[in-house]
C-alpha cells in the first residue's frame, strides 16, 4: 500500500510530503491508521543528521497512536478498530537474554528502531509516524485505555513517557527519595509528573526562568534555575537521582555535585556533541554514579501507560498540524517546547481535522 508521509530527502532539506510504501500485514501484523503522532528531539536529531548514520529519505516519529485498521491471520492481541500505540521498538530477535527479560531495548541482536533502522521493507530502512499509516508485529503494539478525547495527548508517553518512568523505576525512585529533573522540555515535564506521580520529592532544573511556574503545576515542589549557582548550591549533597534529559552538550560536574553520597545521576539525552568529561573527585568521594537509560521494554511500556491511564496522566500538548514541523523543530532547537509537539495525522493531506 502506498500512503501518505511527510519526511526529508538529506540532511539540509526540509520536511515535505512523500508517498511511502506499507507492507501488507503479515500472520502477526496490525495495521493501523495514524491519527496523531507526537515530536521528539530525537526526530530533529535524526532528520538533521546531527547523529551519524541517518538514513535517507527519513520520516520521522516514534510517539504513534491509531486505530486498527487491518490484522493478519495470526493476529491474537488486538481486534480491529481497537486504539493503540506504537513507540519506538518495532522489532528485535525476541530470543536473547535481554528480549527474554523484556528488555527488548537492549536486545543483543540489536532491536529495530520504529524509524532509521534496516528491514526488508522498501525503501530498506524503516519509516515512522509522520505517515497515514503504520504495520506493526502485534508484540510490538501497546494498548491504550486513556479515554479517546486523551489520546493526542497520549502519544508522548510512547517515547518521553516510557523514557523518563524506566530509569525512575529502575533507581527506584518513590517516597522518600529525592529526585531532580534536569531539562524541562518533552522528557522532563514527563519526568516530572511521573516522578511526583510514584511519591518522590520532585526538584525540577531549567535554563529558562519562563519554566519556573510551570515546572510546579507539572508536579515539582521546588525549582532550580541552573544558571544560578546560589540555587544549586542549596541543593548541595541531597539528591538520590537526578535525570538528566538536556539535549546539548554541558557541564555534568555542577549537577553530580549535588548527588548524595551512592546517589545517581541518570543521562537520557543524548546530545549531538559530547558533554566534557566528568570530574573524577566527585564520584570517587561518595560514591557517585553517572548512568544512562534507553527508552523501555514493551512489558513496561504497557506498564507505564496503564500507570498513567489510571491517574489520569498525559503530556502538556502543542497541537500542530504537519505543515508546521519546522517552525516546531526550531522552537524545540531554542528549548522552546510546552511541552511536546504533537502531529494531528489527519492534515497529512493538507486539509484540517474535521
Ligand atoms: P526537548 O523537548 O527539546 O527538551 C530538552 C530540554 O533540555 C529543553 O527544553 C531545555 O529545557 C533543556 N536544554 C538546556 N539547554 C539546551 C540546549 N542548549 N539545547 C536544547 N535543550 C536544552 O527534547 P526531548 O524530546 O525531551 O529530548 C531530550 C533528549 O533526550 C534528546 O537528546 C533526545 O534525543 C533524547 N532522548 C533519549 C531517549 C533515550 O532513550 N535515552 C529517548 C528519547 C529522547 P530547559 O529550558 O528547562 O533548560
Ligand atoms: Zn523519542
Amino acid at each position: 500500500m502506498i500512503v501518505r508521509a511527510y519526511g526529508a530527502h538529506a540532511a539540509d532539506k526540509q520536511v515535505e510530503p512523500m508517498d511511502i510504501f506499507r507492507r501488507d500485514p503479515r500472520t502477526h501484523d496490525v495495521q493501523i491508521d495514524i491519527a496523531y503522532c507526537g515530536v521528539c528531539h530525537s526526530d530533529l536529531h535524526t532528520v538533521r543528521s546531527e547523529w551519524a548514520g541517518t538514513l535517507f529519505p527519513c520520516v520521522p516519529g516514534h510517539e504513534i497512536v491509531g486505530r486498527v485498521t487491518a490484522l493478519g491471520p495470526g493476529v491474537t492481541k488486538f481486534r480491529v478498530g481497537d486504539t493503540v500505540g506504537v513507540g519506538c521498538l518495532v522489532g528485535s530477535c525476541q530470543h536473547c537474554g535481554s528480549c527474554d527479560e523484556g528488555l527488548e531495548q537492549y536486545c543483543e541482536k540489536g532491536f529495530v528502531g520504529t524509524y532509521n533502522f534496516p528491514t526488508e521493507d522498501a525503501p530498506g530502512h524503516t519509516l515512522g509516524g509522520y505517515s497515514g499509516q503504520i504495520v506493526v508485529n502485534e508484540d510490538f503494539v501497546l494498548r491504550i485505555k486513556h479515554p479517546p478525547q486523551q489520546l493526542a495527548a497520549v502519544a508522548p508517553l510512547l517515547c518521553a513517557g516510557i523514557t523518563t518512568y524506566s530509569p525512575l523505576r529502575h533507581w527506584k525512585a518513590g517516597p522518600g527519595k529525592k529526585v531532580g529533573i534536569v531539562g524541562i522540555g518533552g522528557l522532563g515535564h514527563m519526568g516530572i509528573k511521573l516522578a511526583d506521580a510514584l511519591g518522590a520529592h520532585v526538584v525540577a532544573f531549567t535554563t529558562s526562568e519562563g519554566k519556573r511556574e510551570d515546572a510546579k503545576a507539572l508536579g515539582a515542589d521546588e525549582v532550580v534555575v541552573s544558571r544560578n549557582d546560589n540555587e544549586m548550591q542549596q541543593h548541595a549533597g541531597s539528591f538520590d537521582l537526578i535525570l538528566n534529559t538536556v539535549a546539548a552538550s554541558h557541564d555534568l560536574d555542577p549537577f553530580v555535585g549535588l548527588l548524595k553520597r551512592d546517589g545517581t545521576m541518570c543521562l537520557v539525552g543524548v546530545p549531538e556533541h559530547a558533554h566534557p568529561s566528568p570530574n573524577v573527585g566527585q564520584l570517587i568521594f561518595g560514591r557517585r554514579s553517572i548512568a544512562g537509560s534507553l527508552i523501555g521494554g514493551i512489558a513496561e511500556t504497557q506498564e507505564m501507560l496503564d500507570f498513567c491511564a489510571e491517574r489520569g496522566i498525559v503530556a502538556d500538548i502543542e497541537l500542530i498540524p504537519i505543515q508546521q514541523i519546522e517552525q516546531a523543530y526550531d522552537r524545540m532547537q531554542r528549548g522552546d517546547v510546552k511541552y511536546r509537539f504533537v502531529i494531528d495525522n489527519a492534515t497529512l493531506d493538507g486539509r484540517p481535522r474535521g
